[in-house]
C-alpha cells in the first residue's frame, strides 16, 4: 500500500534559502582561514593524526605515504607463498586454493619438476602462480584449505599500488620472495 507523506510547509526564512547559503559559506571560509593558518603556520608532523585531530581542524586528507590509517586488528594480511628450509617450494599445484579463492583471484599453471629430480613422478610444482591483488579480499581461505601449508596471510605493510591492473598481479616470483621461508612440522619430500 501507497504510504502518502504531508508535504512540509516551508516558511518565508526557509523559502529564501539564506540559512542553507550562509551555512556554506561560512564552511568554505572556515577551510580557507585553516589551509592558511596552516601555510604560514606549520605544524610539525611526528607520527599520523589522531582521527580526533584531523576531524577537530577539518583536515581528512592524509599525506600518503608518510601518514597511513593503522591496519585493525583484524586484519589477517595478504596471501604470500612460502619454502622450506632447504629451499624447495612447498606448493604442488593441487589447485585447492584456486579452486576454493571466492573471488577467484588465483590463477595456477601446474608444472612438473625436472626429470631428473628424485621426486619427479612424485609432486608437482606451480609454473606459474599469480595472485590478482585487485580480486583478493584476504579471507584466508586458501591458507585454511592448503593441504601442504604452502600459502599464507602475511601481515605485511599494505602498500597494493601500481599504474596498471596488470601491475596488481603478484606473480610467483614475487609471492616467493614476499613469503620467504617458513618452517614447518609438514615436509612433504622426507620419507618418501
Ligand atoms: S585470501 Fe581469499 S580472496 Fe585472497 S587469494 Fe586467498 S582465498 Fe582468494
Ligand atoms: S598453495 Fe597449497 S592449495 Fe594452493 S596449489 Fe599450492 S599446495 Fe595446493
Amino acid at each position: 500500500m501507497a504510504l502518502i507523506l504531508a508535504r512540509p510547509e516551508l516558511n518565508l526564512w526557509e523559502r529564501l534559502y539564506l540559512p542553507s547559503i550562509l551555512g556554506g559559506l561560512f564552511i568554505t571560509l572556515r577551510h580557507m582561514v585553516e589551509t592558511i593558518l596552516l601555510r604560514v603556520f606549520p605544524r610539525k608532523r611526528t607520527g599520523p593524526r589522531s582521527l580526533m585531530e584531523m576531524s577537530s581542524t577539518g583536515l581528512m586528507s592524509m599525506q600518503y605515504p608518510e601518514e597511513k590509517w593503522p591496519m585493525p586488528d583484524g586484519y589477517r594480511g595478504a596471501p604470500v607463498l612460502v619454502m622450506d628450509e632447504g629451499g624447495r617450494e612447498k606448493c604442488v599445484s593441487c589447485q585447492l586454493c584456486e579452486f576454493i579463492c571466492p573471488p577467484r583471484a588465483i590463477r595456477i599453471t601446474p608444472g612438473f619438476l625436472p626429470g631428473a629430480d628424485v621426486h619427479a613422478n612424485v609432486e608437482k610444482k606451480p609454473r606459474a602462480f599469480d595472485i590478482d591483488m585487485l580480486r583478493c579480499i584476504y579471507c584466508g581461505m586458501c591458507e585454511e584449505v592448503c593441504p601442504e601449508e604452502a600459502i599464507f596471510l602475511k601481515k605485511e605493510e599494505p602498500i597494493f599500488v601500481g599504474t596498471s591492473r596488470q601491475a596488481m598481479i603478484r606473480d610467483k616470483q614475487e609471492l616467493y620472495r614476499l613469503g620467504g621461508v617458513m618452517v614447518r612440522p609438514i615436509k612433504k619430500w622426507d620419507g618418501k
